[in-house]
């Protein structure tokens, strides 16, 4: 069975799909993305949980955002002291989500995670301190608070994605998320009058409405032949990939995606539109913020 990994080659945008220069899905809501400056690059390549590869991550945020502790190996300690483990469950930077932090723990030592990245097929944790040996067995502990806020924050913003595709039919063309803010990018020209206003009424009310999100990994046939998925742009996504990560916030927004959301729109809290800016013809930013009521 074939799962999809998505190695981040470029720092940049929120969801999934888009303007794929290279070779790849760049997440932005719902496809149709432009290219802009801070474009990230998924570079997906199919991996085989049947078979052991050395050197490989098994990224367990993808099938389990809830995941918050875990057992691993070290398989790989680079020049930089940052250690590459078996498994994990600390999403890497990348897709606009940052990435998590929190402790790996051995026997007779400990260091806080500061970072994590994805280099290649393994995923690389930055810690404080000497880095435990290659072989060593160890214990990840995430920092949750860090976590489920970048959860809130990541949904929230396929939530806007699909209001703002249902209610102007426009695409987004980049953005980026901190814990509880983020800022999208869409393609209006001009602004429409009282959008702030009507927007944050419409994302609050998905919210309310408590829809259920699920994540699912489609084989790549069926992806494609999904309406709701070709408006994404899934059809860019390398043929070598067979099976693809599909994140459904069912009934309003769906689409090929890498990280991590929670599990209902209640969980995200409420929203807010800080400021909208112009960035230039055709692209206007929308600033936004979680409050937790
Ligand atoms: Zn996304």
């Amino acid at each position: 069975m074939f799962a999809v990994h998505l190695d981040v080659v470029e720092a940049g945008n929120v969801c999934s799909s888009g303007s794929m220069p290279r070779s790849n899905v760049a997440p932005g809501c719902n496809g149709l993305r432009r290219s802009s400056p801070d474009t990230t690059e998924y570079r997906y390549s199919a991996e085989s949980h049947n078979v052991a590869h050395m050197s490989e991550t098994d990224r367990l945020y993808l099938r389990d955002a809830e995941l918050r502790e875990f057992t691993a190996t070290v398989i790989e300690v680079n020049d930089e002291g940052q250690v590459g483990l078996d498994r994990t469950a600390f999403y890497p930077t990348g897709g606009g989500q940052p990435h998590d932090s929190g402790v790996l723990s051995w026997e007779g030592g400990e260091g806080a995670v500061t970072a994590a990245s994805g280099k290649g097929p393994v995923v690389f944790h930055t810690i404080d301190g000497d880095p435990p040996d290659v072989g060593t067995e160890v214990t990840g502990t995430l920092d949750w608070d860090r976590r489920h806020q970048l959860m809130r924050t990541h949904t929230v913003l396929h939530i806007l994605c699909g209001v703002i595709w249902n209610e102007w039919g426009t695409p987004v063309t980049g953005g980026n998320m901190e814990p509880l803010s983020a800022r999208m990018d869409f393609e209006f020209d001009p602004l429409p009058e009282g959008f702030a206003e009507r927007v944050t009424d419409l994302v609050n009310a998905e919210i309310a409405a408590d829809r259920p999100i699920e994540v699912s990994f489609l084989p790549r046939g069926v992806a494609l032949a999904d309406d709701d998925l070709i408006r994404t742009k899934v059809n860019l996504i390398p043929e070598s990939v067979t099976e693809i990560r599909v994140v459904d916030i069912v009934g309003l927004d769906k689409q090929a995606d890498g990280g991590t959301h929670v599990a209902s729109t209640g969980e995200v809290g409420r929203f807010e539109v800080v400021k909208t800016e112009s960035k230039g013809k055709g692209n206007k930013r929308l600033r936004i913020r979680l409050h937790d009521s």
